[in-house]
């Protein structure tokens, strides 16, 4: 087995491990090692089988010459790519091409084929050299221009990359010659300089050093050895060369040396015989020149026993070993690394699915069919239910989760964000009750007034009704996209067709209720403004409502009242205060120690109040006013329905309301006209043994005669109560703010009910049309659009890109296991 034996075997492997970017093989470095003229370029050519090397009497190496030998299939694209740069072969110079032919002994002098063998230099990017000449004529060039004129030397190597078909991925040294003198301009530590470079390149472990030495040379004498056991003092990754055989003196030999009698080496002493320069001169051809060779052994007295350890084939054997050992060494761990990659390709192969060729008859594509579309639509019932557990998210809200986030936070939030009463001001509401009182004189609080003015409100109900419908659809289109282009559901991405078509026939179906849903949930909002009910058992009621109405009132009165009381009484005691300076009991009569006399503003209280009726009252009245109030309360409570509505007595508030305005006539902040008195249009409706107020109407009796839209009517004068015309508070009288706040009241407590039952309902409305169902509905929908013989070839059209896929796993798994059969012959 030569090195040529080896190419295809080690190209195998390096072709695995390069396109699987496996560890790297990782050859060694051939550096030829020895003294100037020794024969290192002849070993070289020997050993790689063909002279292509450049090569003349007049070059020496001068910088070091890496060349890497690459392997090229003669069908490689890259054999048939042209470059403008690249050198065409003159038909006066032998091509690179037809002097490998030659040297290989070929006879065909011509072929149409593109030249299939050629030569690129690092320095000269992109241009391929097909002239050997031509490459020879390069580096020359190229060590004159790094190295100069002279016989000096240069660190900086030529590379050549040699691109053929014909040899193995090596790489191999050729090292200017160790020299003793400095010739011509060569500086004094030539020598130093040319050893350094050396030793540079052979201390690598991945170098297998040939120790080129010349048998006419006293092997004591060798620079070779010397330097390679420097580097190499076990002698593992030295080979031993001896050269020139023929030239050693009549009756001398070096049977000793190859022995391995003179100098130790592990792998030992070969002893070669190159082409004479005579011979190159001749252009013996390689082929002829190992034949002379294998005869100069065979018929030498002293070599002939030892033949077959002679010889450049000997060497390329041994360089063979060697070079197969380090890939052994290799081996395991390419192996392993390829079992690797074949289990997790026969896993991507089987996550692509059986060939299509499996669901060849009809009735498999139907199953197949069917169970994709029963997938399909359990995922999305599931998403929905919440129950698919095996891609259940943490990240984020997903299916279920999110519809039921949309009605309780999204649609629960929107609506408690309404304000009953929006865009509702005071003025609309009057207006609504003159409105809806017509020409008949006002008696009663209208209720046709709250149920116009309530009636829009619950409007307000339908647009966050319908976006949480819309939500909830989005959501769903969402869940059914998400799942159509799951990663994890390969088979969807598998039939893009039928995932399009999956995906167009639900959305189609989801739309369909989208319509209904909507429309459903608008009738309900509808319903509400249909009937208002005020029986509602949750309603508050005008007479509730009333009730807290005046009572607050009632309190805001008597609070304003006491502390004006107050700010009276510190003003009379003040008074009181510089009429008795002397007297030392003021402090006393001060009635709260928070208020010192001296911060009050004594001149501006007695512009706002008349001091002597509050003194009058100060201390006795107000406060037995209170009194009398509540034990008034207590005893004609039950008597008095009004009592029974608004749990307490409005006449007598009434009545206390109007003493009090007696007692200060002066209007306080709240204008206060004549308090109106209340007188009920009652209806009694027992409700489940609970008693109501229907409140037809609360009238109001003594109107403020220039306030009242039936004095206004009866002046003939109508006036605009639009939108934009002044108004405040106080441009109402009391009985209008009474009723303005009683129907905000009203209308607040209404829009409460309906929208808690809205609240209530249009979750449910939406389960029931939209979600569930699309839940019930879905699969039916997909066998009836889509379960049809003349569909089943269109929808399984498997994705062209997975076909491409499953092929490059099919390939990938070929050419795995080729490599496999390879490393186990190997070993
Ligand atoms: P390098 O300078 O070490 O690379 O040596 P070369 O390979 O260039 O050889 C130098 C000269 O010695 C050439 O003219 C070769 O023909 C000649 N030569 C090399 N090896 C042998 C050999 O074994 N026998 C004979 N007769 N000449 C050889
Ligand atoms: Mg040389």
């Amino acid at each position: 087995m030569s090195l040529q034996d080896l190419i295809p075997v080690v190209n195998k492997l390096q072709d695995i491990v390069t396109s699987t970017q496996l560890a790297d093989i990782d050859l060694p470095v051939l550096a030829v090692v020895g003294s100037q003229s020794c024969g290192k370029l002849s070993v070289l050519e020997n050993i790689v089988g063909k002279d292509f090397l450049p090569r003349g009497t007049g070059i020496v190496t001068r910088r070091p010459l890496v060349l890497q030998l690459i392997h090229v299939n003669k069908d490689d694209p890259a054999v048939l790519e042209y470059s403008p740069l690249d050198v065409p072969a003159t038909s006066s110079e032998v091509s690179l091409e037809e002097h490998l032919r030659r040297s290989n002994g070929s006879t065909r002098s011509h072929s149409n084929e593109p030249p299939s063998e050629w030569g690129e230099f690092l320095h000269i990017p992109n241009k391929r050299f097909y002239d050997f000449n031509d490459i020879r004529k390069e580096i020359e060039s190229e060590t004159l221009r790094i190295a100069g004129q002279n016989k000096g030397i240069s660190r900086l190597p030529i590379n050549l990359k040699i691109y053929s078909h014909k040899v193995l991925n090596l790489t191999l040294v050729d090292l200017p010659g160790l020299t003793k003198i400095p010739i011509g301009d060569q500086p004094t530590d030539i020598e130093r300089q040319t050893r350094s470079l050396i030793l540079e390149y052979i201390q690598k472990p991945n170098c297998i050093i040939l120790a080129v030495s010349p048998a006419n040379v006293d092997l004591v004498n060798s620079e070779s050895l010397k330097l390679a056991r420097q580097v190499d003092p076990t002698g593992k990754r030295t080979v031993g060369v001896l050269s020139k055989l023929d030239l050693m003196d009549q009756g001398t030999n070096a049977l000793d040396i190859l022995k391995g009698n003179v100098y130790p080496l592990k792998l030992g002493f070969i002893g070669v015989v190159n082409r004479s320069q005579q011979d190159i001169q001749d252009n013996k051809l390689l082929d002829d020149s190992l034949q002379s060779e294998q005869q100069f052994f065979a018929n030498h007295p002293a070599y002939r026993s030892f033949a077959s350890k002679c010889g450049t084939r000997y060497l390329s054997l041994t360089l063979n070993k060697i070079l197969m050992n380090h890939i052994r060494e290799r081996l395991p761990d390419i192996k392993a690394k390829l079992n690797t990659l074949m289990g997790q390709t026969e896993q991507e192969l089987a996550s692509y699915g059986d060939y299509p060729s499996l669901v060849d008859s009809k009735e498999g594509r139907a199953a197949l069919l069917l169970n994709l579309m029963t997938k399909f639509a359990n995922s999305v019932v599931n998403s929905v239910e919440g129950t698919s557990f095996d891609d259940v998210s943490i990240k984020e809200l997903c299916g279920g989760a999110r519809i039921y986030y949309i009605y309780n936070e999204v649609f629960g939030s929107s609506l408690a964000a309404i304000n009953p009463t929006q865009n509702l001001s005071v003025k609309d509401i009057r207006t609504a009750i003159r409105n809806s009182l017509g020409p008949r004189p006002s008696l009663f609080v209208p209720e046709l007034a709250f149920d116009l003015l309530v009636k829009p409100q619950i409007k307000l109900l339908e647009e966050p009704s319908r976006r949480c419908v819309e939500l909830v659809y989005e959501e769903l289109m969402k869940i059914v996209h998400l799942i159509c282009n799951a990663g994890s559901n390969l088979d969807m991405t598998r039939y893009p067709k039928l995932q399009a078509k999956l995906m167009e026939t639900v959305s189609d179906l989801l739309r369909e209720r989208l319509g209904p849903t909507i429309k459903y949930v608008e009738s309900m909002i509808e319903i509400q403004q249909a009937y208002i009910n005020t029986n509602h058992p949750n309603f508050v009621g005008a007479a509730k409502a009333m009730a807290t109405v005046v009572e607050e009132r009632r309190r805001q009165r008597e609070t304003e009242l006491q502390s004006r009381m107050r700010i009276a009484t510190l003003k009379i005691l003040s008074k009181h205060h510089k009429e008795t300076e002397s007297s030392d009991d003021t402090e006393t009569e001060l009635p709260n120690g928070h208020i010192d006399s001296k911060d009050i503003d004594i001149d501006q209280v007695d512009d706002e109040i008349k001091p002597p009726v509050v003194h009058k009252h100060k201390r006795s009245d107000s406060s037995r006013t209170l009194h009398t109030h509540k034990s008034d309360l207590a005893s004609h409570g039950h008597e008095s329905y009004f009592n029974y509505f608004f749990g307490k007595d409005p006449i007598m508030h009434q009545q206390h309301l109007q003493a009090q305005a007696q007692l200060n006539p002066t209007p306080f902040k709240f204008p206060l006209p004549q308090e109106p008195t209340l007188q009920f249009n009652n209806n009694f409706i027992n409700n489940g043994g609970n008693v109501h107020a229907d409140v037809k109407g609360l009238s109001l009796e003594d109107r403020a005669p220039s306030q009242s839209p039936v004095s206004e009517q009866e002046n003939g004068h109508v006036p605009h109560l639009e939108h934009g015309e002044e108004s405040n508070l106080n441009e109402l009288n009391e009985r209008e703010q009474l009723e303005c706040e009683l129907i905000r009241r009203l209308i607040v407590s209404y829009f409460g009910i309906v929208r808690e039952i809205v609240q209530d309902q249009v979750p449910k409305s939406i389960m029931c049309l939209l979600v569930n169902y699309i839940k019930t509905h879905i699969q039916n929908r997909l066998v009836v659009k889509l379960y049809n013989e003349k569909y089943f070839d269109e929808l399984l059209q498997e994705d062209e890109l997975i076909q491409m896929e499953r092929e490059k796993c099919i390939n990938l798994l070929k050419t795995y296991r080729e490599a496999s059969k390879v490393i186990s012959d190997v070993v």
